[in-house]
């Protein structure tokens, strides 16, 4: 019996973990910026330091440190295992959830314009995550949903996690 609420208890912290970092994704995907979509591909999933994202993606080594914070802090909040092993499986798995999706933000005259609602944004990054992430909120929630509903095909073809 407790086995049974044990693992009940870390299946429902697994997916609240896996669902707040597509959530991430969404928002990050949507307001035109896959830098930090790359940065965790590369930390995550090719273990290059910090220092060779920054080199890469021609950024600072902060982006890096952003993604792995976010990532801790969904982890520790949700209280998800956090072997190297689980943690590359599941951060492999959002970012498979997110691939389908197109930005609502894009370049135009050296702004983003919002395809959705029309407005004019600013180019630096925290505007537009902003933006996408409390005007369009119930757009990033819905968004997450599909997203998620991929993840079940991804886990099934992965047993041995
Ligand atoms: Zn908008």
């Amino acid at each position: 019996m407790s086995n049974q609420i044990n693992s009940n208890l870390n299946i429902g912290s697994v997916e609240n973990a896996l669902k707040h970092i597509v959530k991430y994704l969404v928002i990050k995907k949507l307001s035109g910026d896959d830098t930090y979509i790359e940065a965790m591909k590369m930390y995550f999933l090719n273990n290059l330091s910090p220092s060779d994202i920054a080199v890469a993606l021609g950024e600072s080594k902060n982006v890096a440190h952003s993604v792995r914070n976010r990532v801790y802090e969904i982890l520790n909040k949700f209280n998800a295992p956090k072997s190297p092993t689980f943690v590359r499986e599941l951060v492999r798995i959002a970012l498979r959830c997110i691939e389908w999706l197109e930005p609502i933000l894009v370049r135009e005259r050296g702004l983003y314009r919002c395809k959705v609602c029309g407005a004019w944004i600013s180019m630096d990054r925290y505007s537009r995550t902003r933006h996408v992430a409390y005007k369009h909120a119930n757009l990033v929630n819905r968004l997450t949903r599909t997203a998620l509903s991929k993840a079940k095909n991804l886990v099934s073809n992965h047993e041995d996690i």
